[in-house]
């Protein structure tokens, strides 16, 4: 293994140093290492590697374990990431629901919170948002650290600048300056401040947030199917999010399956959401925005009809998985969403269609069996604290255009 220190950007800020960032990035990837594993990985000498470690057990950012008797050598301690200073916060504008999450620099979830919304302005959306990070934030548990700053994932492609969410379809916003506005309802909250689209963040969660323990995939798709379908691929070392020229990369649910089909959100026909996502889903079955779909589908009068909706969702949910093997073939594939929540009449046809002819191109390729999450809410709010960290640790951000804002 190396960890290479990476060039400095000229910021003298703490973390900014080169050899810390290199010990900490060593530490996220392989927990438990010594001092002289670390040295040994990263090029960096010893008593380099001492002295920053020193200071950042001093600061605050590293915890000693165990003495560790491996390789013959000299004992030393195992060395963690601290789970007792720092906080990350990362938040979740979904189209029927907000969730707000604070986690550690290991993932491990502090608070959650989660609140019902129907669609509504922006701005009060976001009020209703800002309320619930002032609450998270002034529990005993996360006012006693520090916090590194705030994430926000939103349901829509972001404008390349990542602060402005340029079009969300279901619910209905175009060209909204989000992140900032979100900042001024927050004012007192420092750190850094980013914004990525809900499925982006899932998938970078889902890598960054593994370690040498629980191995990473070459590359891993997020798909989020719920209100409307979604989907994220992160590949590489360091972690790298596929965004397209316009952010618009992912946006599966807007890809055409039905030439002359039925009108979609956005104004094209033919849409795959209009095949699978919750709103086609409540629109075929006759179920209200304010219901919510799991529950409503359970004590739908006309279960033959329930079953045929669903079945043949599925089996456009299975043909997007088959699209999506073929034009980016991930190592792993990660389905989460409210519609996981329906259960094995929608995700059945869906995981079969893509088992029966995921080989056809190549026979003998390995394998993909999608993982299915049956609870992802606070998948994306969590991908996003990710990203916080990965920007605070590292000289090359996940997101190379996202918003850095100090206090
Ligand atoms: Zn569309």
């Amino acid at each position: 293994m190396t960890f290479a220190p990476r060039p400095q950007a000229g910021d003298l800020s703490f973390l900014k140093q080169l050899n810390r960032s290199a010990v900490l990035e060593a530490l996220r990837q392989t927990p438990g290492l010594t001092r002289a594993e670390v040295a040994q990985g990263s090029k960096l000498t010893k008593v380099t590697v001492g002295a920053a470690v020193q200071a950042l057990l001093n600061e605050g950012w590293l915890q000693e374990g165990d003495l560790q008797r491996r390789g013959g050598g000299r004992p030393g301690r195992a060395l963690y990431l601290n789970e007792t200073r720092h906080a990350l916060v990362g938040v979740e504008i979904g189209v029927h629901e907000l969730h707000v999450v604070t986690c550690t620099l290991r993932g491990t979830i502090l608070e959650e919170r989660h609140l019902a919304l129907l669609q509504t302005t922006p701005e009060e959306t976001l009020d209703r948002l800002a309320i619930l990070v002032e609450e998270i934030l002034e529990t005993p548990e996360i006012k006693q650290r520090e916090c590194l700053g705030l994430g926000l994932a939103v349901p829509g492609p972001t404008s390349p600048s990542q602060r402005r969410l340029s079009l969300a379809p279901n619910l209905g916003w175009r060209d909204v300056a989000l992140l900032d506005m979100l900042r001024e309802r927050l004012p007192h909250l420092g750190g850094i401040w980013l914004m990525d689209n809900e499925a982006k963040a899932a998938a970078f969660g889902e890598m960054y947030f593994r370690n040498a323990h629980h191995p990473t995939p070459g590359s891993l798709l997020y798909i989020s199917a719920g209100s409307g379908i979604g989907s994220g691929l992160v590949e590489g070392r360091p972690l790298r999010v596929i965004r397209g020229v316009h952010g618009l990369a992912g946006e599966i649910g807007h890809t055409v399956l039905q030439p002359s089909g039925l009108y979609c959100h956005c104004g094209n026909r033919g849409c795959a959401e209009t095949l699978v996502s919750g709103w086609s889903i409540r629109a075929a079955l006759g179920i209200s925005e304010e219901s919510e779909l799991d529950k409503a589908i359970a004590r739908h009068p006309e279960q033959n009809r329930v079953a045929t909706t669903l079945k043949h969702a599925g089996e456009a949910l299975g043909m997007l998985l088959l699209n999506l093997h073929h034009t980016l073939n991930p190592a792993e594939i990660v389905i989460g969403g409210s519609l996981t929540r329906l259960g094995p009449a929608l995700m059945e046809p869906a995981l079969t269609m893509f088992e029966e002819h995921q080989n056809r191109l190549l026979p003998d390729a390995s394998r993909i069996v999608p993982r299915v999450l049956d609870d992802s809410r606070i998948v994306a709010a969590r991908g996003i604290a990710a990203e916080i960290l990965s920007q605070a640790l590292s000289d090359t951000p996940a997101s190379p255009r996202s918003a850095r804002v100090e206090n």
